[in-house]
Formats: structure tokens, sequence, C-alpha cells
């Protein structure tokens, strides 16, 4: 299990995940389509949600 806190590349966010790296990545990816504007996820992001993600 880890955990995400969005605040971490995205300053001021204060949405957080939990679950697998790839569970986390999808609610991620939800997250940043619905609440940050975003069309798609670039591989960018993907990397720092990935560095950003710590043991839950
Ligand atoms: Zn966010």
């Amino acid at each position: 299990m880890k955990r995400f806190r969005c605040g971490d590349v995205v300053p001021g966010c204060t949405a957080r995940f939990e679950g697998s790296e790839d569970e986390i990545l999808a609610q991620v990816g939800a997250h940043a389509t619905r609440d940050h504007g975003l069309t798609e996820v670039p591989p960018e992001l993907v990397q720092a949600v990935r560095a950003a993600m710590q043991p839950a």
C-alpha cells in the first residue's frame, strides 16, 4: 500500500489517495482531469506521482 498527497505535486491541492501504485495512478488520473482540468495525464506527471508516493 502506498499513499499520495496531490499537494506534493500541485501546491495547494488537498486531495489524498491510498492504495496500490496502479490504484493511486488511476485515482490521480481521474482527479487530475476532473479537478485540475487536464485532458490527459502526461508521463511526466505519472513519474512525479510515483516519486511522491509514500509507504502507507
Ligand atoms: Zn489535486
